[in-house]
């Protein structure tokens, strides 16, 4: 990077907050994008961490000026290559930025700058409030600008919906140096476009969220977890339309293939505690009653055995559910060193199970173990393609392909929660017609006129 530019944003948030030592830059050059898929970061890169708004826009005014690329980064806990800087330009780093600026109980909300990781703002919800926060996209290191930007789901979506449902103002500074603020402490709030969605799931390239104001909810006092088991993914698919229409929404309504469960409770040095069947539903709930969360999760099992369910397990004390919970979030750990790609696939609910076939149908024809996880309620379903031998199959892209085309065939996405980022813009066309990208490369014009902020995201 040239001299000149270093000290020019030296001079803005002061020598300590920038790295220009390319060794001592390397925990900000990736984030948790499958080794195999990773774009390579450049090497030509400088980290600056700002500690205010103000530096923010300093910042941007001068990198719009002279064309210096500004790639964001909050947790790093992205898994679409978001956060990674491919041209030579900086890193701006948010971690600075960690402040709780406001817990206001009266109107259910909070207001925190964008550095706050979602483990912090859970800590002080803990410590401080009876209200809670209900997205968790399953790594607590996730800042909340990160969370905003990627309108980050997760497991208890079912529930409680996106990160788009929760966010109420955000104060941004725009690619042009402009400190603004979209939204506000509003229940209704129609005036002018609502520019404030726009900023939600941006990754990075139409502004930088420096600042959220989040709904807050009351929590529920009882919790359980119940895991029901079947033969076959398509009856467990089909009993939980069934359990909404009912009128029983869980927190979280969770897939996994059993042969998943089995090595990730390996790895914990656990056991799965279902045996028979080969696919499991995890149900979480949430009750403000005792006789409530009974109940509904009698009415569940009820359900799913009509379905031919061959087995449930509630789990009762906390250390059972725990066990589950825990086996769950390691799904990912046993594949990790051989996974080429983990897609983000979502369709209609009610299309998962021909989903599914189809899936099966391309794994036997490429020869590839696809194995399925998913946030079945929301119809979201990640299938890890498989790598061999530590490398992409010759056949990687092609297959994949032909997923993304499955899933659009039933008016499904590419991506429900990770985002485009830079590993699924390429299939931008499959999902969208040129006349709706030439609608988003508008917008990026109107924000961004330049083309500064996070090239290769999303739009280039
Ligand atoms: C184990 C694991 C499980 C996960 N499970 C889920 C899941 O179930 N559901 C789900 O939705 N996601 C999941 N994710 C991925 C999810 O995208 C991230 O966890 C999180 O939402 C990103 O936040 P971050 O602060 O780490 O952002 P980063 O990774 O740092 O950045 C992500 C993108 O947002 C941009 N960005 C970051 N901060 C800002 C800001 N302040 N303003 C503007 N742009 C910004 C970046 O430029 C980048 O494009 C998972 C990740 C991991 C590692």
């Amino acid at each position: 990077m040239k001299k000149e530019v270093i000290e020019s944003l030296k001079q803005i948030v002061g020598e300590d907050w920038v790295i220009d030592d390319l060794s001592k830059m390397q925990n900000y050059l990736y984030d948790e994008t499958e080794p195999l898929l990773r774009p390579e970061a450049s090497r030509d890169s400088i980290v600056v961490k700002p500690g205010s708004s103000e530096e923010i826009s300093q910042i941007l005014k001068y990198a719009n000026k002279t064309l210096i690329p500004v790639t964001v980064r909050g947790g790093g806990t992205g898994v679409v290559g978001g956060a990674i800087p491919v041209k030579p330009g900086m890193v701006l780093s948010l971690e600075r930025l960690n402040k709780i600026v406001e817990l206001d109980e009266k109107n259910l909300m909070i207001t925190v700058e964008a550095g706050v990781t979602l483990a912090d703002l859970l800590e002080v919800l803990e410590n401080e409030s009876k209200l809670f926060f209900p997205i968790h996209p399953g790594d607590e290191g996730a800042q909340i600008g990160g969370m905003v930007a990627t309108n980050a789901g997760g497991t208890k979506a079912v529930k409680h919906g996106i990160m788009r449902n929760h966010v109420k103002a955000v104060e941004v500074v725009l690619p042009t140096g402009e400190i603004v603020n979209f939204g506000g402490k509003l229940i209704k709030n129609n005036m002018g476009y609502d520019l404030l969605h726009m900023m939600i799931g941006n990754e990075g390239t139409l502004g930088i969220i420096t600042k959220a104001t989040l709904k807050l909810y009351a929590k529920n006092k009882y919790n359980g977890t119940l895991l029901v088991s079947f033969n076959t993914r398509r009856e467990a698919c089909d009993a939980v339309p069934k359990i909404l229409q009912e009128g029983i929404t869980p927190l979280a309504v969770e897939y996994m293939d059993r042969v998943i469960a089995d090595k990730a409770a390996e790895q914990l040095g656990s056991t799965w505690p279902a045996q028979k069947g080969a696919v499991d539903l995890i149900f979480m709930l949430d009750e403000p009653t005792e006789d409530e969360l009974y109940s509904n999760s009698e009415k569940i099992v009820e359900i799913c055995e009509k379905y031919n369910a061959v087995d449930s397990i509630i789990a009762e004390t906390a250390k059972e559910q725990r066990n589950i919970l825990e086996i769950r979030s390691n799904a990912y750990g046993p594949y990790k060193d051989n996974i080429s790609d983990a897609l983000d696939i979502a369709v209609p609910p009610s299309a998962v199970p021909d989903f599914f076939d189809d899936i099966t149908e391309l794994g036997e024809k490429y020869n590839n173990h696809i194995v399925s996880l998913g946030h079945i309620a929301d119809g979201n379903i990640h299938n890890f393609i498989m790598g061999e031998n530590g490398k992409l199959p010759s056949y990687y892209e092609k297959l994949k392909e032909d997923m993304y085309k499955t899933a659009i065939k039933y008016g499904g996405t590419i991506t429900a929660e990770h985002g485009t980022g830079k590993t699924r813009k390429k299939h931008m066309a499959l999902q969208f017609t040129q006349k709706e990208i030439e609608v988003m490369e508008g917008i990026k014009k109107t924000f961004d006129p330049n083309g500064i902020l996070n090239p290769g995201t999303i739009i280039d």
